[in-house]
């Protein structure tokens, strides 16, 4: 299985992935946690890719192009989920050609829709694990007890200036690839705004009637 889930920040797209990934024993490319890991590397590289972070801004396409092609490489180019990549007409471009040249094209993308009230809230309440990367929001889903409080922090793109830039380059950057996968039929839109269980649940039923997903 080859998928992509497209959206804005905060749309839910890392809590579907890492559902979807044991479900399906599908490998995830997550370009942002690719990056953040690069940056907590502290090394030279590590620190420009954090200079490109902090505020909300994209990476390069080149840089992000190497890291994604790199694991997509380590992964035969198959059984992949993509998530928060491509985020530019540039890097969808690429990818299709890269696909293509190992006959591996992506078979469908689904994009998720959320209100911008709602990824504001999700993203100002979002706190992380220092370690792991287990995502929590304050409310909702809180860390646990038992954690050490100084291992849960928030992402410095989570903060409410950031998230304004993110969702600002999301619309004039991003949100041109849903076109580009519309145009090649590749696109199904659902709403990103549930349970993470009722959202797994349309994105499986998406697999399904794309036949990406054989029902038994
Ligand atoms: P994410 O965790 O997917 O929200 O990504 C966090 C940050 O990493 C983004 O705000 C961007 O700065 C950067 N990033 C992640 N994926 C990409 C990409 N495909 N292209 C450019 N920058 C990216």
């Amino acid at each position: 299985m080859r998928i992509a889930l497209f959206g804005p920040p905060g749309a839910g797209k890392g809590t579907q992935t890492a559902l979807l990934e044991p479900m399906f024993g599908l490998q995830s490319v997550s370009t942002g946690n690719l990056i953040r890991s690069a940056v907590h590397d502290d090394s030279p590289f590590g620190r420009e890719l954090g200079a490109y972070i902090e505020d909300g801004g994209l990476v390069p396409d080149e840089i992000v192009q190497k890291l994604a092609e790199d694991r997509l490489r380590e992964y035969d180019f198959n059984n992949f989920i993509l998530d928060g990549f491509p985020r530019t007409v540039v890097q969808a471009v690429w990818l299709r050609e890269l696909l293509e040249t190992n006959k591996a094209p992506i078979q469908v993308v689904i994009s998720m829709a959320v209100p911008d009230e709602i990824i504001i809230e999700r993203l100002s309440q979002r706190r992380i694990h220092k370690i792991t990367c287990e995502p929590y929001h304050l409310t909702l889903r809180p860390p646990p007890a038992d954690i050490d409080p100084d291992l849960i922090v928030q992402r410095s793109d989570d903060r409410i200036e950031a998230i304004k830039v993110r969702l600002d380059t999301y619309r004039k950057m991003t949100r041109p690839v849903a076109d580009f996968y519309q145009k090649s039929g590749l696109l199904t839109e659902i709403s990103g705004d549930g349970t993470s269980t009722e959202i797994r649940n349309q994105i499986i039923k998406v697999l399904e009637s794309r036949s990406v997903l054989q029902v038994a």
